[in-house]
């Protein structure tokens, strides 16, 4: 028997008990005649405590011992002199009796604390010495905890877990796909699943009526930072739906996952608005709506007082940060320099204060009088003390710009805090979104999106205003998860491939299986998938999904642990019929 006990569990009750335990060498500190040793395993610290007087040959076996050894010890539990309430075992320690080595370890190339001196490389590359950390194990040990409650919560609400496969053929969510060569089929490759989409509905054709699934996903993106090229989905379908069908569903396994994790209860149904109030309202659709600072639009108010970027302007809104008038002249070129950053790409800043005496001095007094900057600030309900934040410009970069802000005084104010959520979801997306680049539309969600019924009709003659019955569910300005009510007729579907641009034969040649399943009677239905690493992420507060992944890729999308991706063997090459470009120099 290698233990009687693991490393986390002994206490005062214990006392007097010989008790056998295994586990790594955490650290070992000689103090005089004693040598104390801390004994990690997955539960815990015990100390182990060796007296060179009462037995010297085991004490300087003891003291040969080096970092991460795995050893098994047995002997007497007793009381500390010295307790540690930190420690769930801190009451106690071992007098060691018997010592084995069960093996040795090199010296870890970092330390194993929570506070390592380990940098990101060198902690992935020995990733199986990290995990050993206790707060990385903890990240892993929670997503476990969440997968078992959403197969809790899922079942009892009568889904069912069906695998889908990962050798596929490409599915359309707006990713590039990863791809697998066929060695019987030269010239022909299987995609990795970008998503079970097209399953899942499939599922729905063959009566399974409500599926769920925790699958891996693959997507070959652009490295965004925080992004994984294979990152895990809590991916979910229903038949006979409406869309507050789906929204109250998983609005329940939201407070499931919150009340049995978090041990946080969300007073009243989340907030709804629609895709289009929210970028009104925030400049975004996923605001963080654990502050207020909305977005005002004040285009009309401004113009026609010669102030020719305000005139000039599509748009013209701002924000109204509360008891900012204060902000000193370096605050606010700071602001402005983040607003000029490329990825926002605003040319500037007009900032306006309410003083004490509820004059308003701005930095565009020259075309405005005091009476038309109060009215701006009635507009922006903007009171003493307050500082207005404006900007101008083409309608929908100005206001993304505006939300940047919104987020980055959000940051500044401390009004975002990791330890307090507000879900609210996000409703009634633009079925498509138009790219002036190649000149055609896109599906904003995925192709398989129905158009609001009542905006059925513009469909052929103004596909850009239609609507569909599509929903994140966004916590603190992350989406968390999306999902829409499918097409589930062969025609809509083929108009549907149509608007994107894809021929009758292309789309048969792609998705003929869908189309042919939709001629079978298929069920109205709809789904949603959430993004299971970053959840996990954020209920552990953190913004890393890497932390919550056991083996991450990093960010050039290596794996530096197994070194991959890397070359395969001619050999494997010629049996897929494969030969590889010379790079050009
Ligand atoms: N397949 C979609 C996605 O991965 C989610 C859904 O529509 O259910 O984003």
């Amino acid at each position: 028997m290698y233990r009687t006990h693991t490393c986390g569990e002994l206490v005062i009750s214990n006392k007097g008990e010989k008790v056998t335990l295994s586990g790594w060498i955490q650290r070992s500190r000689d103090l005089g005649g004693m040598t104390f040793v801390d004994l990690r395993d997955r539960y815990g610290i015990t100390q182990l405590v060796f007296n060179l007087e009462i037995n010297s040959d085991l004490c300087m076996q003891a003291r040969k011992l080096g970092r991460e050894f795995v050893v098994q010890v047995t002997g007497i539990v007793a009381e500390r002199s010295n307790k540690n309430p930190r420690l769930a075992t801190g009451d106690i320690e071992i007098i060691a009796e018997n010592i084995t080595v069960l093996n040795t370890s090199d010296i870890p190339p970092f330390t194993i604390e929570e506070n390592t001196d380990g940098g990101d490389e060198l902690r992935m590359k020995y990733r199986y010495l990290d995990l050993r950390r206790q707060n990385v194990r903890s990240n892993i040990i929670l997503r476990h905890k969440m997968a078992q409650e959403v197969r809790r919560y899922l079942d009892g609400q009568g889904f069912i877990e069906v695998e889908t496969p990962v050798l596929i053929k490409s599915t359309p969510e707006g990713a590039r796909d990863y791809v697998v060569p066929s060695r019987l089929h030269h010239g022909e490759f299987y995609a990795l699943p970008q998503s079970p989409q097209t399953f899942k509905q499939l599922l729905m054709v063959a009566g399974f009526d409500k599926y769920f699934q925790i699958v891996k996903c693959f997507r070959d993106e652009d490295l965004r930072a925080d992004r994984q090229p294979e990152f895990t989905q809590i991916d979910c379908e229903m038949s006979f739906v409406h869309q507050d069908d789906i929204l109250s569903t998983f609005e329940g396994l939201a407070r499931h996952l919150f009340r049995e994790i978090k041990g946080i209860e969300f007073d009243g149904p989340f907030p709804r608005i629609s895709y289009d109030e929210a970028m009104r309202n925030y400049g975004s659709d996923k605001p963080d709506i654990r502050f207020g600072m909305k977005i005002i639009e004040i285009t009309e108010a401004v113009r026609g007082k010669n102030f020719a970027v305000f005139d000039s302007a599509e748009y013209v809104g701002g924000i109204c940060a509360s008891r900012c008038a204060e902000y000193t002249r370096r605050q606010l070129d700071e602001l402005t320099e983040f607003v000029k950053r490329p990825q926002i790409g605003a040319k500037g800043l007009v900032y306006a204060r309410v003083e004490a005496d509820g004059s308003v001095k701005s930095s565009i007094d020259k075309f405005y009088s005091a009476d038309d900057l109060k009215r701006f600030a009635d507009i922006m309900k903007a009171t003493e003390g307050d500082l207005l934040l404006i900007m101008a410009g083409n309608k929908e970069k100005t206001l993304a710009a505006l939300g940047e802000l919104r987020l980055e005084l959000g940051r500044r104010l401390g009004y975002r805090d990791a330890s307090s959520y507000s879900p609210l979801w996000v409703t009634d997306f633009p079925l498509l979104e138009w790219d002036e680049e190649t000149k055609r539309f896109y599906a904003k969600h995925h192709p398989f999106t129905a158009p609001k019924p009542e905006d059925m009709e513009y469909m052929r003659t103004n596909p850009g205003r239609v609507h569909a019955n599509a929903y994140d569910l966004v916590i603190n300005g992350t989406e968390i998860g999306g999902g829409s009510i499918r097409i589930h007729d062969p025609e809509t579907q083929s108009l549907m491939f149509k608007t994107l641009g894809l021929s009758d034969e292309e789309a048969q040649k792609q998705f003929g299986f869908l189309l042919n399943a939709f001629r079978y009677g298929a069920p109205p239905h709809g789904g949603i998938a959430f993004g299971f690493d970053r959840w996990a992420a954020m209920l552990g507060g953190s913004e890393t999904i890497r932390d919550f992944i056991a083996f991450p890729k990093n960010n050039q999308a290596r794996d530096i642990m197994i070194d991959t991706p890397s070359s395969i063997k001619q050999e494997q090459l010629d049996e897929l019929g494969i030969e590889i470009k010379k790079e050009k120099k």
